[in-house]
């Protein structure tokens, strides 16, 4: 048969083969819910479509789209939804070239799923069968044929996907029961950094295999395997001697310098030659696909990292939530390790969902040592139980300004890091760390805000000229809403060392009970002067203001001087924070000044308007407050008032007397008036009284009640004698100068006919 004739034949049945491959796989439904396989030739033309879920519209348009530019793009890419990669064929012995490729769209992917290791198992399938199909009519030893056959149907099995875990553990298994009792154990090792993890083990009898580790580190890889006997891997020190084996076969599984792993087998006895070529060539089929197998899984397990990354990253910076960000975190862990369980320790007690697996830390405490140094250095700290053989992952979450937490993560079995691990894991807990520390201060600017607002709304109340009580009421308001408080008091202390309640204060202080409950109080704020943050008023027991526990209590200071202070309750214990503490201190520290303020100019306003010895209103007051009633009321009624004789009061039992008389006879005015009429100190011994809306023969009798019981009231006795005048509004020479005259002029009438007795008007104009 001649070359030519050779190849026209294959190259038909390769087409078919091809055509068969691609048409016919079973593979790729099991893979993909939805998606196109397809191949395409040299100019990228598409030959053979296969499709699974139905060719969608999407797919449809991806389609088109490489029609013109399949060679020109880089793979894999995705659009529109879909993930798309294509791979070159270059099938053995320049039988066909071409292109295969994969749209699968992204949702119907299925976890774990790499498309580019389905592509590549089933290259390595299709270039197996047309090997096959090649060796057909030639020469082809028995056994080299039966390893091709084997590893085709392998990749079969594991529906393409060239993948370690996938393809590894087939390969183990084939391994064993093809050599039944001659072998031990079959393990994989993939290397990592410096170490060498097993990935894939038949049993699991050997677990230590660091020794394992120095042994493959000395060897050149050379051949395609190397077989030891016991004795030599006893002396090069990997193996201890109570596992009872004839010899080893190692298979380090490489591409030119990169050992990606390797593949061990153990043999109980000696293996017979035919037996061993078997294997020989089998394992040397099968080696490649393992080494890409690896470098495929690795590859995919990265790209997945850096999805998860992304995917944690975003949120990151697309949500204010931090309970989000940490449940992103927390599931991007469970993706990468599933049968890790991952805590949060969190330094503060945040606000988020309960399925978190969030544990309040608590500095200080012993069981959490390791968590501690992480939290302290900032470093991720790994901590090996060898009893249990597990594996504890501290990793530090830190911010920018500081550490928030830890993030704790249990192994169930002891195992070792390799570094891209660790980076990924710390990377994560950066990301939660720094969520942690937005939320932390945007709770603090928050803060802030309210603070500044408060302190803006009290200043402008307290500079606005407002009555006392109003202000007081005003500041009360503020301190219950933004603390949250149960009651707010001003209490300040007079000189005879009561505690004097200002009007304002919450319904509590007024009680005669709080009067006893403050007294332990304000005898501490009087002593030192500082201010008092209470957590817990009964447990710490020295204050006992029932049913209040939380007591924040700030002394009023103006000019080194105490005034008072202010006592801020709630029922709750520890319910206010430390910030609150610090605010109230500084609302009150500028407060006082306008508060002592306020309380003197209030004090001063009644002075002026009060005589200092009667405790009557002035005379200037009393003018006032008739011009006003002549303005509105329609009459009123004035009565002047002199105390008979009181020379002789003064002479007989000397000035001090006389002032208390005088105090006596205010008194007896003041019993029989009603809250609306004005008794004042007209000037010396003579007092007055108007009598707003009062008519004049009211006022008369008004008059006439005082005369009496001042007469019989006073001690020593004296008497009085009064004047009565009014007006009403259809006078109009209504004034006061009018008024005043003629309850002059009546007075007058009435010392000099009698004493102890009332004039009024209608009598004067008569005896005129
Ligand atoms: P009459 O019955 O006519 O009113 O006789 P009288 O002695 O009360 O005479 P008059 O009203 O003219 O005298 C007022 C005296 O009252 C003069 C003054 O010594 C005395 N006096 C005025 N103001 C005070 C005061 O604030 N305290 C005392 N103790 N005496 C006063
Ligand atoms: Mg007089
Ligand atoms: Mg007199």
């Amino acid at each position: 048969m001649n070359q030519l004739n050779h190849s026209e034949v294959n190259s038909i049945d390769v087409s078919k083969l091809l055509q068969f491959s691609v048409t016919d796989s079973t593979a790729i439904e099991k893979c993909f819910q939805s998606a196109v396989l397809f191949l395409a030739d040299e100019k990228g033309e598409i030959i053979t479509i296969r499709e699974v879920g139905g060719l969608k519209t999407k797919m449809i348009e991806v389609l088109y789209q490489l029609k013109d530019s399949m060679l020109e793009k880089e793979y894999p890419y995705y659009t529109n939804g879909c993930q798309v990669d294509v791979i070159h064929i270059e099938l053995p012995e320049s039988l066909w070239c071409g292109y295969l490729g994969l749209i699968a769209t992204v949702t119907d992917i299925k976890p774990d799923m790499s498309v580019r290791s389905f592509l590549e198992g089933f290259r390595y399938s299709l270039s197996l069968s047309s090997k096959l199909l090649l060796y057909r009519n030639n020469f082809i030893s028995k056994s080299l044929s039966e390893a091709k056959h084997t590893l085709y149907s392998i990749l079969k099995e594991s529906n393409y996907l060239m993948e370690i875990t996938n393809i590894g553990e087939r390969v183990l298994k084939l391994v064993q029961t093809s050599f039944e009792h001659l072998i031990i154990e079959a393990l994989f090792f993939e290397k990592l950094d410096d170490h060498l993890l097993s990935l894939v083990i038949s049993t699991s009898e050997i677990k230590d295999i660091s020794p394992l580790n120095c042994f493959l580190h000395k060897k050149a890889i050379q051949s395609v395997w190397d077989i030891y006997t016991n004795e030599e891997m006893l002396e090069n020190g990997w193996m201890t001697s109570h596992l009872n084996y004839h010899s080893a076969i190692i298979v380090p599984v490489y591409n030119q310098d990169d050992v990606s792993g390797a593949l061990v087998i153990l043999l109980k006895e000696q293996v017979g030659e035919d037996k061993l070529e078997q294997l020989h060539y089998f394992l040397q089929e099968v080696k490649p696909v393992l080494y890409q197998a690896h470098i495929n899984e690795r590859t995919s397990i990265e790209q997945k990292r850096k999805a998860l990354l992304l995917q944690v990253t975003k949120k990151f910076h697309s949500s204010m939530d931090v309970g989000e960000v940490l449940g992103e975190m927390i599931y991007a862990m469970g993706q990468m390790y599933p049968s890790f369980s991952v805590n949060l320790l969190l330094s503060r007690d945040w606000k988020v969902n309960e399925d978190l697996p969030v544990k309040q830390f608590y500095y200080g405490i012993d069981s959490c040592g390791v968590a501690e140094t992480a939290f302290l250095t900032g470093k991720i700290q790994i901590e090996d139980e060898i009893k249990e053989q597990s594996s504890t992952i501290y990793a530090p979450l830190r911010g920018k300004q500081g550490i928030y937490g830890v993030m704790q993560i249990e192994t169930a079995n002891s195992m070792v890091f390799p570094k891209h691990e660790i980076e990924f894991i710390e990377t994560l807990a950066d990301i939660g760390g720094n969520a942690l520390e937005n939320a932390e201060l945007y709770q603090q600017s928050q803060n802030l805000i309210n603070d500044l607002q408060l302190i803006n709304q009290t200043s402008h109340q307290l500079n606005s000229n407002l009555r006392l009580s109003d202000t007081i009421r005003f500041m009360t308001d503020q301190i219950l809403r933004s603390f949250s408080a149960d009651e707010v008091g001003y209490i300040m202390f007079s000189s005879s060392g009561d505690l004097n309640v200002l009007e304002g204060s919450t319904g509590f202080y007024f009680t005669d009970k709080a009067q006893i409950q403050l007294a332990t109080l304000s005898k501490k704020i009087k002593k030192e002067k500082e201010s008092l943050f209470v957590g817990d008023a009964k447990a710490d027991g020295i204050y006992d203001i029932d049913p209040y526990q939380s007591l924040l209590a700030v002394p009023m200071v103006q000019s080194g001087e105490l005034k008072g202070m202010v006592v801020v309750l709630h029922k709750n214990p520890y319910h206010f924070t430390f910030e609150n503490f610090k605010l109230l201190q500084s609302l009150i520290h500028h407060s006082t000044l306008a508060f002592t303020n306020s309380i003197l100019h209030e004090e001063l306003e009644r002075l002026v308007i009060t005589d200092h010895l009667t405790r009557l209103f002035s005379r200037n007051h009393l003018d006032q407050k008739i011009q006003e009633s002549m303005f509105i009321d329609a009459y009123g009624c004035f009565i002047l008032i002199d105390i008979d004789n009181f020379k002789l009061i003064n002479d007989t039992y000397g000035h001090q007397v006389g002032d208390d008389i005088i105090i006596q006879v205010a008194n007896v005015m003041k019993k029989n008036i009603r809250d609306n009429d004005i008794a004042a100190r007209w000037g010396g011994e003579e007092l007055a009284i108007y009598l707003p809306k009062v008519e004049l023969l009211a006022g008369k009798k008004i008059a006439e009640r005082i005369v009496r019981s001042v007469a019989i009231e006073t001690s020593p006795r004296v008497t009085i004698s009064c004047g009565v005048s009014s007006w009403n509004q259809n006078e109009n020479d209504k004034s006061l100068k009018l008024l005043f005259n003629l309850a002059d002029e009546c007075l007058y009438v009435a010392k000099k006919t009698g004493k102890n007795q009332v004039i009024d008007q209608t009598k004067l104009s008569k005896s005129k």
